[in-house]
């Protein structure tokens, strides 16, 4: 590898894999600072596509667009896990690369992330692994009813996810998904979700975020919001286990750990190798914002200083707000302590993330409040 000796400054061309709204926020941080942004997603019209420097549109695995991006950039990161590992490593031939190809094919595949954490001692909702159809009576008989069935791969947002109360009920879902790879997992009964932000260096120094308590509706975050309600010893422990999992996983970049919270104890739900969506946060109430951070990381800059600066509720918008005859932008605005974040999307599907808006207020719980009344406002 050609590597370009750290850190990367200001005037270097930087690259991301993925043009998604998570692309389009590192290319405005990274854009901000004075980097160059050189984005590759095969979609013409994308998000990040829109502010870059550059666009190159092409698919993943083209190996031509990734040598080209390589060598144009001082380094190269990912908006996705589902980003093919061998381009990362094709990647790494020509330039910087973070996070690496052996941590996003961990966690970009839920059955080796599962053994992962289990095998490094991280407790998870109980699982087993389904490869074939005879694999589902005696899991179910492990793991009990009623159980999640979740495909290996490629499943996002509870895509991908069906919920199993009889070996029936199993086999006909295996087969729905094609009988692909999958997990099956014991529903659990979940006090809270929250989720710890955190970025590591090549040093191994970490700058965690604050814990964010998240809602779902439909197995899409809803609302996020900052403090999370929960004990200094929960809140401790999760920092610890979010931190552990970065470093026995040498990661470099950007990273959250999702976690259920069940009977007072912490289970590890997801890892993603990359910023996340319940550290939009971080845009508008840290001094550091999440994708400054990745920027900061991926050019192998001192991190910079996660701490909040204000409660925050952040609420997600979605497509199905179109088909209710168009969000009322007006009502959002009129608030001085809300800040607006649309990803540039052309088409509103039902369930699409369209954008986000911050509450910004003196506790966590008028910013709550603020925020649900804006989302059934809006
Ligand atoms: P996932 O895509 O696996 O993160 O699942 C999306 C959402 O579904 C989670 O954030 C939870 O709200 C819910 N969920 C997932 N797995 C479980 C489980 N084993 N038990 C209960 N709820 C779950």
């Amino acid at each position: 590898m050609s590597s370009k000796p750290l850190p990367i400054l200001p005037g270097a061309t930087l690259g991301i894999l993925g043009g998604g709204q998570l692309g389009r926020m590192f290319t405005i941080a990274a854009r901000t600072m004075g980097y160059k942004v050189m984005v590759l997603d095969p979609d013409a019209d994308s998000p990040a596509g829109q502010m870059a420097d550059v666009h190159l549109q092409a698919d993943y695995g083209d190996h031509a667009a990734l040598k080209r991006l390589g060598e144009a950039c001082a380094a190269v990161t990912t908006e996705f896990e589902n980003v093919p590992a061998a381009s990362l490593i094709e990647l790494a031939a020509h330039c910087r690369v973070s996070p690496s190809a052996a941590a996003v094919a961990i966690v970009q595949d839920r059955s080796h992330e599962k053994s992962w954490l289990r095998e490094h001692g991280f407790a998870t909702a109980p699982f087993e692994l389904i490869n074939s159809e005879a694999d589902l009576e005696p899991a179910l008989a492990n793991v009990g009813a009623p159980a999640l069935l979740k495909v290996a791969r490629f499943g996002y947002d509870g895509k991908g996810q069906a919920r199993i109360d009889t070996p029936d009920e199993a086999r006909a879902a295996f087969r729905g998904f094609g009988g692909q790879p999958c997990v099956l997992e014991g529903f659990v009964r979940l006090e809270r979700e929250i989720s710890v932000v955190l970025a590591r260096s090549d040093t191994g120094e970490c700058a965690l975020f604050p814990i964010a308590e998240n809602r779902h509706d439909n197995g899409i975050l809803d609302v996020s919001i900052v403090p999370a309600r929960v004990t200094d010893t929960l809140a401790q422990q999760a920092r610890a286990m979010a931190r552990a999992v970065a470093d026995q996983l040498g990661y470099v970049g950007v990273m959250a750990v999702e976690f259920f919270v069940v009977g007072g104890r912490l289970m590890v739900n997801e890892i993603a190798p990359r910023p996340h969506n319940s550290g939009h946060y971080t845009l508008d109430a840290c001094v550091t914002d999440q994708f400054e951070q990745q920027v900061r990381a991926l050019a192998g800059l001192p991190l910079g200083d996660p701490r909040l600066l204000s409660p925050v509720a952040m609420v997600n918008i979605l497509g199905d707000r179109w088909q209710e005859g168009g969000p009322h932008w007006g009502t959002l605005l009129a608030h001085p302590n809300i800040k607006l974040h649309l990803y540039g999307k052309q088409a509103a599907r039902p369930g699409r993330k369209m954008g986000h808006f911050n509450v910004l207020d003196t506790d966590a719980a008028a910013a709550l409040a603020l925020a649900e009344r804006m989302r059934d406002a809006l």
